[in-house]
């Protein structure tokens, strides 16, 4: 059978250089390589032999069949060759004709809106710090007024990495980190970046996100700076003609806390889907800087005080653009992404 196989190479070769257009060579390839092509029903064949000299046999067979593919890609690519100088000798193939462009692509609609974030955030005089996205326990939790079996951890299902070492989940230790460099000067800061949380993932949250938390520590900020801030973000962000509407509500790291709500820019408070009939539309949490939070970013709480403020960034593009699924931010589909 190995005689078998050495003529079939042979006289497949030499069937090959006779071979002068595509539709040829592709019955050359059915006739040897194919399915029922000559070389495969041979290494079919090999149940056939016995059993001693069936390695062998498989080894020559599959080298033979790696040849003749070889010979096979080398013939095509000159037969393409030969067409294409025919063709230009003919006159048929046009060089001048322009190639077809590769787009220059774009940036990301995460990253043009991070950008458009900063850029409002700039104008109002916050500079932007950025702080690890794998945190210490002590950093995302503990000096953020959550020490260990505090129930308000719950909150924040997390990825650990290891006992001590998490994927942050929040923005938040960057103000721990940002109080501590500058301290005892004031801070304006914006800490964007990726956070984690152990979480099912659906059309409205993701296990990964990002956040662009705000941080202003000085002598005199009250409540109505922080107001003010978010509410000329949201006009910036979502339009001139925007409301804000202020909610209690509750962070272990904030006293005391709130939540903007912004009007709904699809029906103008009307009621519809997207803002589920409230004509509202929560776009961030806020709150004063806690007195705890302050000292361990070591600001003495009677003298200084701060507010904080984290919105998302997927959330708010989400909204502006009608986008109804956060999937598509993580799924690099290019019909999603050439929108924007
Ligand atoms: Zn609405």
């Amino acid at each position: 059978m190995l005689d078998q196989l050495n003529r079939l190479e042979g006289e497949a070769l030499a069937a090959l250089e006779t071979v002068k257009e595509s539709d040829a060579l592709a019955e050359w390839d059915r006739s040897y390589l194919g399915k029922k092509g000559a070389l495969t029903l041979l290494l079919r064949a090999v149940g056939d032999l016995p059993k001693e000299e069936r390695p062998a046999f498989g080894r020559a067979a599959n080298e033979a069949k790696v040849r003749l593919e070889a010979a096979y890609e080398a013939r095509a690519e000159a037969l393409r060759r030969e067409e294409m100088v025919r063709e230009l000798e003919q006159g048929t193939l046009d060089v001048t004709l322009p190639g077809r462009p590769a787009g220059p692509g774009h940036l990301h609609i995460t990253t043009q809106t991070l950008r458009r974030i900063y850029a409002i955030f700039a104008e109002m005089g916050f500079q932007v710090y950025e702080s690890p996205e794998v945190e210490t326990d002590e950093m995302n939790f503990g000096l953020l007024n959550m020490p260990p079996h505090h129930p308000a951890r719950d909150m924040w299902d997390t990825f650990w990495v290891s006992d001590e070492a998490l994927l942050r989940t929040h923005t938040s230790p960057g103000q721990m980190r940002a109080m501590r460099e500058y301290c005892p000067e004031p801070i304006r800061v914006i800490l964007p970046g990726k956070c984690y949380r152990y979480e099912q993932i659906t059309a409205r949250s993701e296990h990964q996100f990002y956040q662009v938390e705000g941080l202003a520590v000085g002598r005199n900020i009250t409540m109505a700076d922080l107001i003010t801030t978010l509410t000329e973000f949201a006009r910036r962000y979502y339009g001139a003609e925007r409301r804000v509407r202020i909610r209690g509500s509750y962070f272990p790291f904030t006293e005391p806390s709130i939540e903007v709500d912004v009007d709904c820019i699809l029906c103008e408070g009307q009621g519809c889907r997207v803002c589920k009939y409230s004509g509202w539309l929560e776009i961030a949490g806020a709150g004063m800087v806690h007195p705890v939070v302050l000292q361990n970013g070591g600001y003495d709480p009677d003298v200084w005080s701060g507010f904080a403020f984290g919105p998302g960034v997927e959330r708010p593009a989400m909204l502006k653009h009608s986008i109804d699924d956060i999937r598509l931010f993580y799924g690099n589909d290019l019909r999603f992404l050439r929108q924007f």
